[in-house]
């Protein structure tokens, strides 16, 4: 039974209750064991949480950005590892094959995703490349009836059991952002193989694996969007993308807060009362800026300032304060399996997945400096 999307109070209330019965309880065995049980998605699809955002027309529940935000902080609360996977299933898979691709494209992919019979990956860092990612080393060439990828990928969420990886690679590095396109990497694609996990300090059992290209052979319909333009396809979709790993960030900075308040409420004097205070500042500060980057882009208004300043202070804001859990709990709260030590170890990713935090600061300042914000920032931004 699908949530109810609207108003936005009934869908926090319906996906926390959901998130409470059916994810909480597996919270600490998912990061000990370092494994998601595939019924986690079973049950978000029987929400109809996979479909989130991809239209009705396409086998999805609709859904705008900021209902997207509201449904990735509750189930952040519980636990990131789920919310980080389903945000990339959603925001940097799903999304952008609904932007870029052809109708067959869409009929073929979009309904499987929506359905959570299949799981998004999206596939742009490399061994050697994150943030520049327009220096891409895995390449393409032209075949007969399509192309062959050559090379690898690294740190690739979902990366195990994606039945569909959105992939980047480049026909020439010397052509720099030009050179490179988007391919849709069916699961099973001969030449197309899952390197080891990698063995994480915080999301773990969200699968972060190396993916291998070897000369994979794959069909002219492939290709997402115009040839030379995989760039701009995968840019765009990490813009995107920000709010919804904003709105995890969100998430475990709520359950830091909440550790925060119970430890202060047991044993309250003003220095304790004073980080609480300070801890609630920022929680609400990023929430709204997440809220007004979420309600420009459901608005159609150039969104990638608020974004970018969303994703650099909820990131910021849920390391503080899973610090400040730590602190105010004091030792018990360094022992394996503690609430606390875990969403500390979890809110240690935050800052680098989707854009590192001095990849935003430089995005936001460069747009400042320029002068070329796309909104009114003299007194709202
Ligand atoms: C848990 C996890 C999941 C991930 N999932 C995915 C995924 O699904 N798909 C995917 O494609 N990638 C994924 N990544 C990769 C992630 O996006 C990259 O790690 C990130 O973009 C940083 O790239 P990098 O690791 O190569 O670091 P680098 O780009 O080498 O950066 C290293 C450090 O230098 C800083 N730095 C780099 N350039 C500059 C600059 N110009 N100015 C100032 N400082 C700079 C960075 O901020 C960082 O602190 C994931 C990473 C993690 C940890």
């Amino acid at each position: 039974m699908p949530v109810p999307l609207a108003p936005l109070t009934a869908l926090r209330k319906g996906v926390r209750a959901f998130a409470a019965r059916s994810i909480a309880p597996l919270a600490e065995e998912i990061d000990r064991s370092d494994r998601l049980p595939s019924e986690v998605f079973s049950a978000l699809a029987g929400e109809g949480l996979t479909g989130l955002g991809i239209p009705p027309e396409w086998g999805g529940i609709g859904g705008g950005t900021r209902a997207l935000s509201v449904v990735l902080e509750e189930i952040s609360r519980v636990s990131p590892t789920v919310g980080t996977d389903l945000s990339v299933h959603l925001s940097v898979c799903a999304a952008p094959i609904h932007r870029w691709g052809n109708d067959a494209q869409r009929a073929r992919w979009l309904r499987p995703l929506a359905s959570g019979e299949i799981l998004g990956a999206f596939a742009l860092s490399e061994p050697g490349v994150g943030s520049d990612a327009a220096h891409l080393a895995t390449r393409y060439e032209r075949t007969e009836n399509g192309v062959r990828i050559t090379g690898s990928k690294m740190f690739i969420t979902n990366g195990r059991s994606a039945g569909v990886v959105l992939a980047f690679a480049t026909i020439d590095p010397a052509r720099g952002s030009h050179g490179i396109s988007a391919f849709l990497v069916p699961r099973g694609t001969p030449g197309f193989s899952v390197g080891q996990p990698l063995d994480k300090l915080g999301l773990r059992g969200s699968e972060t694996n190396e993916l291998v290209f070897d000369r994979a052979e794959l069909p002219e319909d492939a290709l997402l969007g115009p040839e030379g333009e995989g760039l701009s396809i995968a840019l765009g979709a990490l813009v995107g993308g920000r709010i919804g790993i904003a709105s995890c960030a969100l998430g475990v900075a709520r359950a830091g807060f909440d550790q925060l308040r119970a430890a202060v409420a047991r044993n309250p004097d003003d220095d304790r009362r004073a980080r609480l205070a300070r801890a609630w500042a920022d929680l609400s500060s990023a929430r709204a800026l997440i809220e007004k980057a979420a309600e420009a882009k459901d608005a159609g208004r150039p969104y990638e300032l608020a974004a970018s300043t969303a994703k650099l202070v909820a990131a910021r804001v849920a390391e503080s304060i899973a610090h400040e859990a730590v602190e105010v709990i004091g030792p018990p709260a360094t022992l394996r399996g503690h609430p606390a030590e875990r969403i500390l170890r979890d809110a240690r990713v935050f800052p680098i997945v989707e854009g590192t935090t001095e990849i935003q600061e430089r995005i936001v300042g460069k747009m400042l400096s320029d002068g070329r914000t796309g909104e009114d920032d003299s007194d709202d931004a």
